[in-house]
């Protein structure tokens, strides 16, 4: 059994962090070797790259459903990935409690 990653975050206030987006690898659209002006702005983060999350748990760790990657299933191509149910496509999440994307 592997261990999950620990990984820092940009914690801008109390329970509120900006996180980069890993469904997009943070450039903002989907598929990312597509040119960018033929690509549709990411549905995980509106196209901004990394989203704006607020959480109860401080520690994030690497999403192991994703593999940190932020799309399912992880093995077919970029363009035919789902963001990842568990961490919504961002690849890392909280350690525990509840948290969501607010923008
Ligand atoms: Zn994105
Ligand atoms: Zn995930």
């Amino acid at each position: 059994m592997s261990s999950l990653k620990i990984i820092e975050v940009n914690v801008v206030s109390t329970g509120k962090a900006i996180v980069h987006c890993s469904f997009c690898n943070g450039g903002g659209g989907v598929p990312t070797n597509y040119a960018r002006e033929s690509q549709k702005p990411c549905p995980v983060c509106g196209g901004q790259g990394k989203a704006l999350v607020e959480f109860e748990e401080e520690t994030f760790i690497e999403c192991a459903y994703c593999r940190g990657g932020g799309g399912v299933p992880t093995n077919y191509a970029r363009e035919s990935q789902k963001p990842c149910p568990t961490c919504f496509g961002l690849g890392i999440k909280p350690i525990a409690g509840n948290w969501q994307i607010i923008k």
